[in-house]
């Protein structure tokens, strides 16, 4: 089996380019080469008996399309496993908080002066949910490792949200719990491919008037919040 794991920045893949005494399950990944392809690097490699092909894709929906698409049709991954962090849509959730996404939905996508709703073009569908299966065993694994995972709405679109009315109306109008800008694309690509897939976020701000600020702070942590639990998936996913 071939996992593709997918960030959309450098700090969100990172802590599985280094090897740090703090996550003695990396230990068992092992990096065998890197490609540069249309403008990104992936690293391949093998986690105990499992294949994986690990890239960032660079911030936004466009970026993460191309990625996530490559990593399926180039690679051939027959799973995605996305982690990074968010914003706090849902008050309830705190920095450094773990949301599974539950559904997704492009908060930007706008044909509403037609009738149709907001994040809904024809053929398509405002939410894509991800693989039960893997929610499942995101569900077990956190329940194993003693971690608060929350299930959630994630809204994805092309802009960083510092803004209480632009949350407030992504809450209203698609029941979101947190916010990001690459997690529906990577949705939608994995979707159509018919590849089952698991949209994981820390939370690294409120996307608030402090959003900014915050983001700078706990991007790191968060983010490595989110890729521990990734690999901790990879050890249950993995067979000896
Ligand atoms: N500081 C960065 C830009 C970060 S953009 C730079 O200057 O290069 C924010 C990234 O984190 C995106 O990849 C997005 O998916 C996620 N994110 C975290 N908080 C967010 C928020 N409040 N709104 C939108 N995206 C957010």
């Amino acid at each position: 089996m071939k996992i593709a794991i997918m960030g959309a920045m450098l700090e969100e893949i990172e802590p599985f380019l280094t090897h740090s005494a703090h996550e003695p399950l990396l230990a068992n990944f092992r990096k065998t080469s890197k490609l540069r392809y249309g403008g990104n690097t992936y690293h391949e490699g093998k986690y105990k008996d499992l294949d994986i092909v690990l890239a960032y894709s660079k911030i936004g929906k466009v970026n993460a399309t191309l990625t996530a698409a490559t990593l399926l049709e180039k690679f051939g991954a027959d799973m995605l496993l996305f982690t990074g962090v968010a914003g706090a849509v849902n008050s309830a959730l705190s920095i450094g908080d773990l949301v599974a996404a539950t559904a997704l939905c492009q908060h930007d996508l706008d044909i509403s002066i037609f009738g149709h709703p907001h994040g809904f073009v024809p053929e398509g569908a405002v939410y894509v949910k991800p693989a039960t299966q893997l929610l499942a065993l995101a569900d077990r694994v956190a329940k194993a490792k003693g971690v608060a995972l929350r299930h959630g709405i994630i809204a994805t679109g092309d802009q960083f949200i510092a803004s209480s009315e632009r949350k407030a109306w992504v809450a209203q109008t698609f029941q979101a719990d947190a916010i990001e800008m690459e997690g529906a694309a990577v949705a939608v690509v994995c979707d159509a491919l018919e590849v089952p897939f698991f949209i994981l976020r820390a939370i690294s701000d409120a996307a608030d008037m402090e959003a900014q600020f915050d983001f700078d702070a706990f991007l790191k942590e968060s983010a490595k919040i989110s890729s521990s639990f990734v690999i901790a998936m990879l050890e249950e996913l993995s067979h000896g």
